[in-house]
């Protein structure tokens, strides 16, 4: 616990109005969530897995009400395949609902989405800690500010969201309302003020549909115990934290008394390059000093090993060069150039990463 005077030196800016003391706590924090899920997967390959870039599983195929694999397109070539396997999990997260309804086996409550969102504003932190703030009134939301790259992250904001067709965005009016609640906890930071540089914005499960209330729990079912095809199983988790855990169950569930390799056990995959601290270490305002190739060279291993198929793999989804969409912008054409393109799939390129780098808000 700290006293009033040790709070406020941790968190300049917090309200010192009535402020009594405060409590220090310690958390994990995953700065570069894309690079997790591509260290995963190397996980997973050095240990059997295949993983199939840009495929999408369309329906599946049934032998004698069991599930026997799944029709897939390579949506790249548009290339139909054919996938065998005793048994599917259908981990598609928002989308996992129209998958199970693909297989003529909804669930109802298997994901209701809701919009949550965390943006990032132009100033610094106020100290080294992340705070937890709320605004003073009764019910007030927790949000966090969090120092992230050299820049101020803040959230978590959430709202309704019905549509896992449209591409999750926060509405500016929305936008405008969170900020100004961030404002009322924190009003001595002047937050308002500040310049959005970024919103990260996506979908978490709800409890209700139409609502914001975010579930806390799981969500894994075996379709054959209910009248679906069996052999297939559906998971949807609620954190990132918890995912490891949450795919534990599910593989019990889907192969009841085979236990999964301890993966403190597992040899780590064999790694040439620097590691993904080349590509993952910069602040959010850096730009390459003139003259700089060092971040290119960098990245060629990246787009050598890890399935980059589009410029906006590369600096979206592999480093976090996107993280600032001005700087992915400004660096489009020279990233451009390390792949063996002609100029008109070069510029059509830099315009998708134009495209889904988008608008910060709707
Ligand atoms: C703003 C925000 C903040 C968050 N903060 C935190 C946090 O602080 N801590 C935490 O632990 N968690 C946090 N989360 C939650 C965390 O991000 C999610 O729980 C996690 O990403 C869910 O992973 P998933 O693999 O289940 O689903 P997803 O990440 O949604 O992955 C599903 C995948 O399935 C693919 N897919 C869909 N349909 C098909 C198909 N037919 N064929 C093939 N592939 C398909 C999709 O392309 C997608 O890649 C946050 C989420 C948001 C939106």
């Amino acid at each position: 616990m700290l006293d009033r005077a040790a709070t406020l030196a941790r968190g300049p800016g917090l309200r010192a109005e009535g402020l009594r003391g405060g409590a220090l706590w310690y958390d994990a924090f995953i700065p570069d969530t894309p690079r997790l899920l591509i260290e995963a997967l190397h996980w997973a390959c050095a240990h059997g897995a295949r993983a199939l870039n840009y495929v999408e599983a369309r329906a599946p195929i049934i032998t004698d009400g069991r599930i026997a694999g799944l029709h897939a397109v390579d949506t790249l070539t548009g290339q139909a395949l054919r996938v065998r396997a005793p048994v599917v999990i259908n981990a598609a997260g928002p989308w996992a609902p129209a998958f199970a309804r693909g297989c003529a086996s909804p669930v109802p409550g298997l994901y209701r989405p809701s919009l949550a969102w965390n943006v990032v504003l132009s100033c610094s932190a106020p100290g080294d800690c992340a705070l937890a703030v709320r605004p003073p009134r009764p019910g007030g939301q927790t949000y966090f500010l969090v120092p992230w790259k050299g820049v101020l992250m803040v959230g978590t904001g959430h709202a309704p969201w019905l549509d896992t067709a449209r591409p999750p965005r926060v509405p500016a009016d929305l936008l405008e309302r969170f900020l100004a609640d961030v404002d009322a906890a924190v009003p001595d930071l002047g937050i308002r003020g500040v310049p959005v540089a970024r919103v990260f914005a996506g979908l978490l499960p709800a409890t209700d549909t139409g609502t914001a209330r975010l579930s806390v729990r799981e969500v894994i079912v075996d379709h054959g115990a209910c009248g679906g095809p069996a052999g297939l199983f559906s998971v949807c988790g609620v954190k990132l934290t918890t995912a490891r855990r949450v795919a534990d169950k599910a593989l019990e569930r889907a192969f009841p008394g085979r236990r999964a390799q301890p993966y403190r056990a597992m040899p780590r995959p064999r790694r040439d390059d620097a590691g993904a601290g080349a590509v993952t270490s910069h602040p959010f305002d850096w730009m390459p000093p003139p003259g700089d190739n060092a971040w290119r060279e960098a990245l060629v291993d990246v787009v050598a090993r890890e399935a980059v198929v589009h410029l906006d793999d590369l600096l979206l989804r592999r480093c976090d060069l996107g993280d600032n969409p001005a700087r992915a912008l400004a660096l489009a054409e020279a990233a451009s150039e390390l792949f063996t393109w002609d100029r008109d799939r070069r510029l059509a390129e830099i315009s998708a990463l134009q495209r889904n780098v988008g608008p910060v808000v709707a």
